[in-house]
Formats: structure tokens, sequence, C-alpha cells
């Protein structure tokens, strides 16, 4: 197999700051990883731009997308679907690029039956009233999206043991700081730099 990408999957309640993780963390468009474009069901809140945050259909569109196969996982969530295209990430990690999934619980368990190698990572808030206050200072949901949101998000957060990693966004630096060495100790993992590297292992093995 030629140099392929790593799969990282990013869960955590809505509100604990894993948008604005993965943004920073693909803000200086490093080449060498992508974030996975969903298809959601939801509207589209302020200043959000259909393709880029999302590819934004209705849920006739988004049934037939599953009728076809396309989605990789899809999940219902807060009353959304929500779901992830197949031919992006293949074709991603294909190229070698890694691939970020930010997707529910739901989700992740899916791709990690289907590619066991992908690796989870649940972002906690460091407190309940924490996290209230950053649903609240996102603005951009209603109050009653956010008492929703609060509801679920101790449910989402109980799946927190399923995930290969756990980081505690508190400090905003220190978490995408520990993102980053996750990504980066991934990376140097035997199966990953085999994966990697598999052009460069052949040629140095060669008889
Ligand atoms: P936010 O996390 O509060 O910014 O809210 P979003 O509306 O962006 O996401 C809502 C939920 O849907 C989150 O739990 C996401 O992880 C999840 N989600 C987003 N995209 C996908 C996807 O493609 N598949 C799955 N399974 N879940 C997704
Ligand atoms: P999610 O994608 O998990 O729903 P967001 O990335 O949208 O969460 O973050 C929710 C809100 O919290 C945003 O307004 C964001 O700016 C803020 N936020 C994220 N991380 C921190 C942090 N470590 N300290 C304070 N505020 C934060
Ligand atoms: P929001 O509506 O706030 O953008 O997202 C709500 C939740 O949906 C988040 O927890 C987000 O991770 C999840 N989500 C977004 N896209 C997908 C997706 O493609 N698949 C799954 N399973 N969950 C998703």
């Amino acid at each position: 197999m030629s140099a392929r990408g790593n799969l990282f999957i990013v869960s955590a309640p809505s509100g604990a700051g894993k948008s604005s993780l993965i943004s920073a963390l693909l803000s200086d468009k490093p080449k060498d990883m992508q974030v996975s474009v969903s298809h959601t069901t939801r509207q589209p809140r302020p200043g959000e731009v259909d393709g880029q945050h999302y590819h934004f259909v209705s849920v006739e569109e988004f049934k037939s997308l599953i009728e076809e196969g396309a989605f990789y996982e899809w999940a219902e969530v807060f009353g959304n679907y929500y779901g992830t295209s197949r031919t992006v990430i293949e074709q991603t990690l294909a190229q070698g690029i890694d691939v970020f999934l930010d997707i529910d619980w739901q989700g992740a368990q899916q791709v990690k039956a289907l590619m066991p190698e992908a690796v989870g990572v649940f972002i906690l808030p460091p407190s309940r009233a924490e996290l209230e206050s950053r649903l609240t200072g996102r603005g951009q949901d209603s109050e009653e999206v956010i008492a929703g949101r609060m509801a679920q998000a101790v449910s989402e957060m109980s799946h927190y043991a399923e995930y290969d990693f756990i980081i505690v966004n508190d400090n905003f630096e220190t978490a995408l700081n520990d993102l980053r060495t996750i990504i980066r100790s991934q990376r140097l993992t035997a199966a990953g730099q085999i994966r990697t590297h598999s052009g460069m292992l052949n040629d140095l093995l060669a008889e």
C-alpha cells in the first residue's frame, strides 16, 4: 500500500471547544491535515458557509444520500441528521493526508468498527458551569437549543472511555498543544510510520 493518512475522530459535548481546536490546528493550512466537511440537515448558523462548515442539505437529500451509500457513517444528533462523506475521506487518506472527523459518539463507534486504527480523541470541558457559559457565550443558538444541548452533554460525555485520548479543554493553548502532541505521536507509531513511508521502507530493505 502506498502512503496513507491517519484518521482522527474528535468528539465532545457541544460547546466543549472541538470546532475551535480543530480550526486552530488547521489555521495555518497544513498540507498534511484536513477536516472532513459533514453533511447536515440543521439550519446554518450566522456566519456558517455552505461547503466550508457543513454541506447543508434537506432531509430528502440526506435520505437519498443514505440510500446511495454516500456516507461512511451518519447519525441523528439533536434532531438533525449528520453524516461523513465516504469518498472524501477515502480519497484524502489515500493521498497520505490525515483527516479529522468532528463527529458525535454514535458516528465514532461506526468509524471505529469500520477502521479500528482510527484514533479517537474526546474533548471535555473543565466543568458543567463552564460548558454552559461557552454555549451561551458562543451566542449562536437559541435558549431552547442551548438547554437541549446541555441536557445532551451528559449523555455525550458518558462515552469518554471509548476514546484513545482525552483532552480537558480548560486553557485553550494547553489543549491545542495536547492535540498536536497526540497527532505527532500517532504519526510516529510503527503502524503510522509504515503507512506513511511504505515506499521508503521498501527501498531501504530491497535486496
Ligand atoms: P457544535 O459541536 O456545538 O459546534 O455543533 P454541531 O452542530 O457542529 O455538531 C452537532 C453534533 O453533530 C456534534 O456532536 C458533532 O460531533 C456531530 N457531528 C457533526 N458532523 C457529524 C458527522 O458527520 N457525523 C456524525 N456522526 N456526527 C457529526
Ligand atoms: P464545539 O465545537 O465543541 O461545540 P466551540 O469550538 O464552538 O465548541 O466552542 C464553544 C465556545 O467556547 C466558543 O465560543 C469558543 O470560542 C469557546 N471556547 C473554546 N475553548 C475555550 C477555552 N479553552 N476557554 C474559553 N472559551 C473557549
Ligand atoms: P453542531 O450542530 O453544533 O454543528 O454539531 C452538533 C454535533 O454534531 C457535534 O457534536 C458534532 O460533532 C456532530 N456532528 C457534526 N457532523 C457530524 C457528522 O458528520 N457525523 C456525526 N456522527 N456527527 C456529526
